[in-house]
């Protein structure tokens, strides 16, 4: 049996007619870049996260090149993050000039441990930016509290989250500003690379809105220094077919990791993903911890299960990250993540075999 990691074609095929026909009006109309197709996504978006104001823009990484650049965060600052990520987190922060500070994770939750962010706080720091990674969101009380008390800026990283919630607010509403990514891997996957910035902030909107396209207003005049991180009419018409399915993709992708997590109960070897209280987790990817990590990998690509490994380096220890300083144990759970984790197939199209072949296997590989 083969279970790749993700099946999109699984995803598409129900979708197929209705994606056409839009992706065909925008051929017609012959208008490709924002325009009310854009539009119309952003209301529908703002409407799905609750947040006053939705921004489509060119990817995740914009996302957040964006948001900072907004908040005016560049050189001789300092914004708290995880080392424990996707790349365009710190590397967002670096690219505006700013230093990334990383504070270690929750070996539970594999996020920012917030409580050993206050430790990290400077003159120097103007926003702290967690991840919500593999679809839960970081401890966000202590990170308001924290925020608020030093009267520091809240990033978050929602590429991972789009539609969890923390004690019952969505995911990128919680902070000054959230960032998402529709990368096709994402639980809302666009047909190519887009993004989106979220804010319930009137003024952080009206520099976003225009540092989306160079700062500019009204045409040729500029305000600020933005750059070109607009998005596609293409892909919002794509994103606005799959928007009303994305809540029952969720609810797909939380009933497979029940019975991942049901499957591996008696097996002391295989730790499985936690929902803490008060979350609700949508699974971007379903994470399990395994002794001998490398092995079982290997095992499950050879009995044709398709798996990776999210994160392998800890971003402190990235060659381009030298120039920060930090050393090999700076960072000890992540790097004991990085090290021991493993993503097996969650897409909600999965069938019951190929899910009871998944948890046979592994339980094999790691019990056996
Ligand atoms: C995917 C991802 C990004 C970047 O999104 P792109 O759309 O690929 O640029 C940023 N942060 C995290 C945590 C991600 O998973």
């Amino acid at each position: 049996m083969q279970v790749p990691l993700l099946d999109l074609k699984a995803q598409y095929a129900p979708l197929k007619e209705e994606t056409m026909k839009a992706v065909s009006e925008v051929f017609d109309s012959q208008y490709f870049i924002m325009g009310p197709k854009v539009k119309e996504f952003e209301e529908a978006m703002e409407k799905y996260t609750g947040a006053k104001h939705a921004l489509g823009v060119s990817s995740g990484t914009d996302a957040l090149l964006l948001a900072l650049m907004a908040l005016g965060i560049g050189a001789g600052d300092e914004v708290i993050t995880t080392p424990y990520t996707f790349f365009a987190t710190a590397g967002s922060i670096a690219r505006t000039g700013a230093t990334p500070v990383f504070v270690d994770i929750d070996p539970v939750t594999f996020n920012i441990n917030a409580n050993q962010i206050e430790a990290k706080v400077t003159e120097k720091t103007k926003a702290i930016l967690p991840v919500h990674l593999y679809g839960q969101c970081a401890d966000m009380d202590v990170i308001r509290a924290v925020a608020k008390k030093h009267g520091l800026f809240i990033i978050e990283d929602g590429a991972q989250a789009i539609g969890a919630k923390y004690k019952g607010e969505q995911a990128g509403t919680m902070g000054t500003v959230g960032c998402f990514s529709f990368f096709p891997s994402k639980n809302l996957g666009g047909a190519g690379d887009g993004g989106l910035v979220t804010t319930n902030d009137d003024e952080v909107f009206e520099k976003l809105e225009k540092m989306r396209v160079h700062g500019m207003h009204p045409k040729y005049y500029h305000k600020y220094i933005g750059g070109n991180f607009r998005l596609d009419a293409l892909q919002a018409v794509v994103l606005s077919v799959k928007l009303p399915h994305l809540n029952d993709w969720h609810e797909g992708r939380r009933k497979n990791a029940a019975f991942y997590s049901k499957a591996f109960e008696n097996c002391k070897n295989i730790i499985t993903p936690k929902e803490m209280a008060g979350n609700y987790m949508i699974f971007n990817q379903y994470i399990v911890r395994v002794p001998n990590r490398d092995k079982v990998f290997a095992g499950l690509k050879e009995a044709g299960i398709g798996c990776d490994i999210y994160y392998p380096v800890s971003l402190h220890m990235q060659e381009c990250f030298a120039y920060l300083g930090y050393k090999k144990g700076a960072f000890p759970e992540s790097e004991k993540a990085a090290s021991e984790t493993l993503a097996l197939p969650i897409y909600a199209e999965l069938t019951d075999e190929q899910k009871q072949y998944v948890a046979d296997t592994l339980i094999k590989l790691v019990e056996g």
